[in-house]
């Protein structure tokens, strides 16, 4: 047996209104005045000052707004760094993600990618990144993702949705500030915070679950129960405990793999381009006989915070247009190995999945 050694994040900071600190933080890390930060920022925040007259511009560093009505694609990727090359002669000092998944992929990605020759879409796939990221910090403003701690940066190319998995995607620094989520949409506040607790069913009901991924797992899942079950509980301790939630969340998927729901949502996301959170929710839901306990409790959920999951995606669908699903979702092998075990082939079929999907 060899063991995976995997790198983390080396510097977070917690706190409320710890994004204040970002200037003395990111001091350190500038080279020159040449060589600016690039803030990649999610357009919701475009007109907020109160986020916005916070970002400590200096010298020729640039916001770059960007909007997240799309999941990010290679392309968006390659069009960034070539806007970022085509403005400055010399490589930024950093990159600076502030916003939910899709802004934080974003900048893992650019991050790697000014620095690796060729295209976002060469390095797809788990370890193809040689050369390291320049220096990248994540400031997540709404959570469950774990795409903050984690080491991929999911894109959807030409052929595929799938990570750039290496060593070199982790943020170098991640400011934690729960404070960034309060104005979040409630709708998606469930959605992203159920990304979160299906990474903790999917991982603790799956074979490659170790004590490691357990113990954090257990941790995300409590805090879960706590912000979306437990009554009275405030505002402001909702924010600190889903943060950190998505945190241990994506830990625990690190050292081990999501699950059925990940795989088929997958699927409606490359062809329907139904979003992350929205698609495992609808996935989920008709997951019963895989996931038991953790579909009951999710029913329990949506039931007490009133969210209504769209129906009907699959509807109209063709042969054909199951089949790229279908394709999609049973490409992950990783995904349905921890799901279903070794022999996961022989326990899953394209009718099962065909079946699944047209209930959705
Ligand atoms: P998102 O980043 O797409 O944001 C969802 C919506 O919330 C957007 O409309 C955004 O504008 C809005 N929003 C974000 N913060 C807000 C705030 N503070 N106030 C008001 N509105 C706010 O959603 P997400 O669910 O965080 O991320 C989904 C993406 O993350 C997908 O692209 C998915 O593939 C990726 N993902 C990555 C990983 C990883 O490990 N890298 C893991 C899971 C998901
Ligand atoms: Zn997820």
């Amino acid at each position: 047996m060899k063991y995976r050694n995997f790198p983390m994040v080396p510097r977070v900071v917690f706190g409320r209104s710890s994004f204040n600190q970002l200037n003395e933080i990111i001091m350190p890390k500038r080279i020159s005045s040449e060589k600016p930060f690039i803030f990649l920022v999610d357009d919701v925040f475009e007109k907020n000052e109160w986020l916005t007259s916070r970002i400590p511009l200096m010298f020729n560093d640039k916001v770059i707004f960007i909007s997240t009505e799309e999941e990010p694609k290679t392309e968006q990727v390659d069009a960034l760094v070539s806007q970022i090359r085509s403005l400055y002669n010399e490589l930024p000092s950093g990159i600076i993600g502030i916003g939910g998944g899709s802004i934080l992929d974003l900048a893992k990605a650019v991050a790697i990618m000014l620095n690796n020759k060729g295209n976002a879409e060469d390095y797809q796939g788990w370890d193809l990144v040689h050369k390291e990221a320049i220096y990248h910090v994540g400031i997540p403003t709404i959570s469950g993702t774990g795409a903050e701690v984690s080491r991929t940066t999911v894109l959807t190319g030409p052929k595929r949705k799938l990570g750039i998995n290496s060593d070199h995607t982790p943020f170098d620094q991640v400011i934690l500030d729960p404070e960034l989520t309060k104005d979040v949409p409630k709708n998606q506040w469930f959605y992203t915070g159920m990304d979160c607790y299906i990474h903790c069913v999917e991982s603790l009901n799956g074979s490659y679950l170790n004590a490691f991924s357990q113990s954090y797992g257990e941790k995300a899942q409590e805090l879960c129960f706590e912000v979306f079950l437990s009554n009275g509980i405030s505002e402001e301790e909702s924010q600190d405990k889903l943060m950190m939630a998505s945190w241990h969340g994506g830990m625990s998927i690190a050292y081990s793999q999501v699950g059925i729901a990940h795989a088929l949502s997958y699927g409606l996301s490359y062809l329907l381009g139904t979003k992350h959170g929205i698609g495992n929710c609808i996935v989920f839901n008709h997951l019963d006989e895989y996931y038991p306990e953790g579909v009951k409790i999710f029913k329990e959920m949506k039931e007490k915070h009133n969210i209504e999951l769209p129906s009907g995606l699959c509807a109209n669908l063709s042969d054909q247009d199951f089949d790229i699903m279908m394709d999609v979702a049973l490409g992950l092998e990783p995904l349905w190995e921890n799901a279903l075990g070794d022999d996961w082939k022989n326990k899953i079929s394209r009718e099962k999945i065909r079946s699944l999907y047209e209930k959705m």
